[in-house]
């Protein structure tokens, strides 16, 4: 089976993907530090251990293993850390990125599947978002992201580097058979903490913002299911593979959730209380952040059937209460 190089593959949704690429036909080989992944979490193929700063083991993967792809998941992806240590997230995501294009580049691997964010478009009110819009960031993490999508068409442009670029919304859920979902710690993004709060393994949930410029005050997103967000990832890489040259598409559903609605929801599907607090707004984040683009669903002939947020929360809380990893 033709090796795909899986970077992030022990991480949330590096995970998710290596089983559906396994699925699919192919080896995902994933390359992981471990600082945010789990090992536990590399169940569907060889692990190799190893930093995006570490340029001489890139090299030796690219020729141990000769893949046909890469698909690069490995990042920092913390809204607020970004914006407290910035230098952090040009560093690690953008200089390891940088590093990886080289290495790829070098071993003659030019196919390459990028996950980046609809942090890079910002703040547009009124804007229907899809993949023409204008990107400007308001945090350092959405910065970074914008700046590989920048090498990657430096890239194309000099080498001949062939990606598609997956602009995620917000991603929510896991895997339903429960071999891998979502781990990280410190937990900070939404439907997680508020499980935890849920089930008692914090306090509570911290609303950050009652008084965005929304119905109810509290910011909103678009969430899409892992698993879905994952398929749209092996549908990129045949497209790559099919000779259909470089795309961007937007990976959301074009329905957004208030973070009030995404409690409510929490309440209702897992039938208890969530414990909360309404706090000061989070530095860095958008009021609003909702898809407008239809490309996926064209193009690729994507169809989000979990992404519905009731899917969402049942996959997620399922898994929550099964287990988690350990170092
Ligand atoms: N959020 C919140 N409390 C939390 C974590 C997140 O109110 O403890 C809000 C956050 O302000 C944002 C939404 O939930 O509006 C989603 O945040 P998350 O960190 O999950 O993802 P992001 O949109 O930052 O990528």
């Amino acid at each position: 089976m033709p090796n795909i190089l899986v970077t992030g593959g022990a991480g949330y949704i590096g995970s998710h993907a290596c089983k559906v690429l396994a699925a699919n036909g192919f080896t995902p080989v994933t390359y992981d530090n471990l600082v945010t992944g789990w090992q536990e979490a590399v169940k569907f193929g060889p692990f190799e251990q190893g930093d995006l700063s570490d340029t001489a083991r890139l090299d030796a993967v690219f020729k141990d293993y000769a893949p046909i792809a890469v698909m690069h998941f490995a990042a920092l992806s913390q809204v607020g850390e970004s914006m407290t240590d910035p230098g952090l997230y040009w560093r690690n995501n953008v200089g390891g990125s940088l590093n990886l294009i080289e290495a790829a580049t070098r071993a003659g691997c030019l196919n390459f599947v990028f996950s980046s964010t609809c942090a890079t478009y910002g703040e547009q009110d009124g804007v229907t978002l899809d993949e023409t819009s204008l990107q400007l960031p308001i945090n350092a993490y959405g910065a970074s992201k914008r700046a590989i999508e920048d090498i990657l068409k430096n890239f194309e442009e000099s080498h001949g580097l062939s990606h598609v670029i997956f602009r995620y919304f917000n991603v929510a859920g896991a895997d339903p058979e429960g071999e891998v979902g979502e781990f990280h710690q410190p937990e900070t993004h939404l439907i997680p903490l508020i499980l935890d709060a849920i089930a008692g393994r914090r306090e509570k949930l911290t609303i950050y913002g009652t008084d965005y410029d929304t119905p109810d005050g509290t910011c909103i997103r678009d969430y899409v299911h892992v698993m879905d967000l994952v398929d749209a990832h092996v549908k990129g890489l045949n497209w790559l593979l099919e000779g259909k040259g470089s795309q961007i598409f937007n990976l959301g559903t074009g329905k957004g959730f208030s973070v009030r609605e995404v409690l409510d929801s929490s309440r209702i599907i897992t039938n208890k209380p969530v414990p909360y607090e309404e706090g000061l707004r989070r530095p860095g984040d958008c009021t609003k952040l909702v898809s407008g683009s239809v490309r996926a669903r064209d193009q690729l002939g994507w169809t989000p059937d979990r992404s519905n947020l009731e899917t969402m929360i049942a996959d997620a809380w399922r898994w929550h209460q099964s287990g988690h990893y350990s170092k």
